[in-house]
């Protein structure tokens, strides 16, 4: 497992920085739910920010969700985190394909087109923290940079990139987040806008063998930096066969009773994973008791 997240900041407390190298977590989503390029590069986008802002979560239970609807092709995208940077996520329509944008690049903006980003923060109270806003460019890291902005009021940097081999499996895949306290200095500001000025993009620092060690060092060049800790991140889906009776179980006592007479197994898929669950008809017919 090659796969982690840094979090470090600089010596002051003024910027907190997260790089991630994702090639794994991203390949293991593709295979999951066989993705076509464009959806690879979105969801995995999607899935590196999210494990990321994962560890930005306060408590060790709590969960993020990051659920865009737009009104592109792949209609909709859902990741969910936890606080030890285990992410899972899906997306509406996994085979979308479209031609390269102008730029010669996947063109993740066109796949999402108009929509609304929601971050949904479950910290096991009554009601789950929700942040919501337009989707800016459908590129998922300008999406991500306005939400904090607007949303949590942090000023906030996020790059997101997936790079793929010429057989469509993923080559490089990764992303930072840097955020300003609100006491960062003017000039902490203007060096760190400095330095992003002069990065392409994260896939090719990826591509020139940088760790997310090497990317910090480049987006603080000139700072005192403070590694804080490494974390392995993977896709990991958390389901379960009582998990999925519960999905069917909250479907309704009509909708088991006519699996039931349709005398077949029922084939559920989790839609985090693909995995198939079957249940056959005397297994059904358990779960009527819990209704
Ligand atoms: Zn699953």
């Amino acid at each position: 497992m090659s796969d982690y997240i840094i979090r470090a900041t600089d010596a002051n407390h003024q910027v907190r920085i997260f790089a991630a190298t994702t090639k794994e977590l991203v390949e293991t989503a593709r295979e999951d739910h066989q993705t076509s390029p464009v959806v690879t590069a979105a969801l995995g986008r999607l899935l590196t920010a999210g494990a990321m802002m994962g560890l930005m979560l306060k408590g060790e239970k709590d969960k993020l969700t990051l659920q865009i609807k737009c009104d592109g092709p792949i209609s909709g995208l859902t990741v969910t985190a936890d606080s030890k940077a285990f992410v899972k996520g899906y997306v509406n329509n996994p085979q979308v394909m479209l031609p390269p944008s102008k730029a010669g690049k996947l063109d993740v903006g066109r796949a999402l087109g108009q929509g609304v980003l929601s971050v949904i923060k479950d910290m096991g109270l009554k009601e789950p923290y929700a942040g919501q806003t337009h989707l800016v460019s459908g590129e998922i890291a300008e999406d991500l940079t306005y939400y904090f902005t607007a949303s949590e009021q942090v000023n906030s940097s996020v790059a997101l990139g997936v790079l793929m081999e010429k057989n469509n499996t993923v080559k490089q895949a990764g992303g930072f987040i840097i955020q300003v306290m609100p006491s960062a200095k003017e000039e902490v500001i203007s060096k760190i806008e400095d330095n992003l000025k002069d990065i392409h993009s994260i896939t090719s620092l990826l591509e020139e063998g940088y760790t997310p060690e090497a990317v910090i060092k480049r987006v603080l060049n000139g700072l005192e930096i403070e590694m804080l800790d490494q974390v392995p991140t993977r896709f990991y889906c958390d389901c379960s066969k009582e998990k999925i009776e519960k999905v069917l179980i909250s479907m309704g006592d009509q909708e088991i009773k006519a699996m039931i007479e349709d005398k077949e197994p029922v084939e559920v898929q989790c839609h985090f994973c693909n995995k198939d669950y079957t249940f056959q008809t005397d297994e059904l017919v358990k779960l009527l008791k819990y209704l």
